[in-house]
């Protein structure tokens, strides 16, 4: 019953992320790589879809074509989505950058001249 409900609450959070934040799951899948191998693990979560035609060697969704659901062309939106299929999903996505402390040799160096006003300078320049 709780691996039901968990399949169901991300059935519900991607399709809350596709009805109300679009450019939010445009940005995640931007970090994804790899290319859908048609395992047909994603149209089970919680249940079996309808539309979906299991094959021995690979599944088709009987209304590809016709437009599918926007959450199942949006999966996986994140790593969330793969655990969702234990993992068992040909998509990937990369790590997040992660943010790093500069050193000292990093810090942008604009003007090492002493920014110190001199009226003779203003002089010679005009
Ligand atoms: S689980 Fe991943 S690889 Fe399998 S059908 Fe869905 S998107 Fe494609």
């Amino acid at each position: 019953m709780r691996a039901f409900l968990l399949a169901l609450s991300g059935k519900m959070r991607r399709a809350f992320l596709c009805l109300f934040r679009p450019s939010e799951v445009r940005e995640a899948k931007k970090s994804r790589e790899g290319e859908c191998d048609m395992c047909g693990n994603c149209c089970r979560i919680a249940f079996d879809c309808p539309f979906l035609k299991v094959f021995e060697t690979h599944s088709l969704c009987r209304i590809y074509h016709i437009g599918r659901p926007v959450p199942c062309q949006a999966f996986p939106i994140d790593q969330r989505d793969i655990d969702d299929v234990g993992g068992a999903c040909s998509f990937s996505f990369s790590e997040p950058s992660k943010p790093r402390r500069l050193s000292s040799n990093d810090l942008p160096v604009w003007n090492r001249q002493p920014a110190v006003y001199s009226r003779e300078a203003e002089l010679e320049d005009s």
